[in-house]
């Protein structure tokens, strides 16, 4: 009998049965058949406290008691208001305002349709157009699909339907680069933002992890040229760390590596603890404070009806304070020194034909191969162990979840190499 669920990013014609979950606890979920797996990418990167945590699923019963939910238009409460606290005390200073949704991909239409109306309030209604980069991945609503790399970011066959926006190349400078180096990718940059700045709102990018778009990971220093030229052409920065955020670089925030403040910066997966749906779209006083005015165009008309929901605000909270208190900024640096050793120091993962590249960055690493067909089988390979591993296009790696214990970071990374290291 077939399922009438719909699956995402699967070919119909070679789709195999998917497992059914029946529960989960810490970094395993267990299936229908009893059997357990140790999940590598926490569930598209989310849930980083694991499974069935106790606080957040007891926050999300208490909440639940009280209020599960109330519309954020003209009304407030206590959840809501709580957490737009916390998110402008932990993010970078200056980002004083927080507009709720309900996922990353709404999050960054939010921050894109925000850019394009200051530019407008400002009389300049010819900035409409968004400055993104090659490997970029923003989300997959319209809006979002036409700010991913538009070559290999899976779409493609939709460039028709889809508005036109500026792309400058991938920045290649790795995390520990000298500004030499940089400065090729910074002025790749420059010569676009030179060339087409009239009409650009903002220059999007996943700080330091271009995430699915290939884990790519880049200079620090790449961020704080990009904030000193935003700031020359008039373009707002915006960044995109709806996978960086929370811990998954090293830092609580990919833009702590740099110290630099972007105009508009997205939160989702990890702001729930990966427990509901939600994203924060945050932006400055200079930002906020543009839609400050008497004419009728001065309102920001967007509101998801789920924004700022009470059991996702709550469980957020939760998910914060059990971070901060139980220091996961230390156990990330743990994971990150097993990923190191047991990857990026392994000469024999390293110099093997298939591997391209071996990169690791705070809690996430990647084993890039020379083909994409080097992968097939790989899932299934890993699922034997007891690792449940999802590899796409020509990347196998993993986020954990950061309650991974060692020797469960040991099992992935040991289950990673074995599948090239047979
Ligand atoms: C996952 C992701 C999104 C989209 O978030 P959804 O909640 O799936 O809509 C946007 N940007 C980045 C960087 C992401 O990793």
């Amino acid at each position: 009998m077939t399922s009438p669920v719909w699956h995402p990013y699967t070919h119909l014609l070679t789709q195999q049965a998917a497992p059914k979950v029946v529960g989960g606890e810490g970094p395993r979920f267990t299936l229908e058949s009893g059997e357990t797996l140790l999940d590598a990418t926490c569930s598209w990167w989310c849930m980083i406290h694991g499974y069935a945590h106790p606080r957040l699923v007891n926050a999300i019963k208490e909440q639940a008691d009280v209020l599960c939910h109330v519309m954020l238009g003209g009304l407030i409460h206590e959840p809501a208001e709580r957490l737009a606290r916390e998110l402008v005390r932990i993010t970078p200073t200056g980002l004083n305002h927080v507009f709720f949704s309900d996922s990353g991909s709404v999050g960054m239409e939010v921050a894109m349709k925000m850019a394009v109306q200051y530019h407008h309030l400002r009389g300049k209604p010819e900035k409409h157009r968004m400055l993104s980069l090659m490997k970029a991945y923003h989300g997959d609503t319209s809006g979002c699909m036409a700010v991913c790399d538009p070559e290999e970011g899976m779409h493609s066959l939709f460039s028709g339907y889809l508005p036109r926006h500026h792309f400058a190349p991938a920045p290649r400078a790795p995390y520990d680069a000298g500004s030499d180096e940089v400065a090729r990718d910074l002025a790749a940059l420059r010569s676009v933002l030179e060339r087409h700045h009239q009409d650009i709102a903002a220059l999007l990018m996943e700080p330091l992890l271009q995430a699915a778009g290939g884990l790519n990971m880049t200079s620090p220093l790449y961020l704080k040229g990009a904030r000193e030229l935003c700031d020359e052409y008039d373009v707002l920065l915006v960044f995109d760390e709806v996978a960086t955020g929370f811990g998954r670089t090293g830092r609580l925030f990919a833009a702590d590596h740099a110290g630099a403040t972007p105009d508009i910066m997205v939160l989702s997966k990890g702001l729930t603890g990966g427990y509901l749906g939600h994203a924060a779209t945050l932006a400055t006083d200079r930002v906020h404070d543009t839609f400050i005015g008497k004419s009728p165009l001065h309102a920001f008309m967007h509101g998801p009806t789920f924004m700022g929901n009470p059991l996702a605000c709550r469980v957020a909270l939760e998910s914060l304070a059990v971070f901060e208190e139980e220091n996961y900024l230390e156990k990330i640096v743990a994971l990150n020194r097993v990923l190191c050793e047991a990857l990026l120091d392994d000469e024999a993962l390293r110099h093997h034909p298939q591997v391209a590249d071996v990169r690791v960055q705070g809690a996430t690493a990647v084993i890039e191969v020379t083909d994409a067909a080097h992968l097939e089988g790989a899932a299934a390979f890993a699922r034997d162990r007891g690792v449940w591993l999802r590899p796409f296009g020509r990347w196998l790696y993993t986020m954990p979840a950061y309650i991974t214990s060692e020797a469960d970071m040991r099992l992935i990374t040991h289950t990673m190499k074995a599948w090239f290291l047979k």
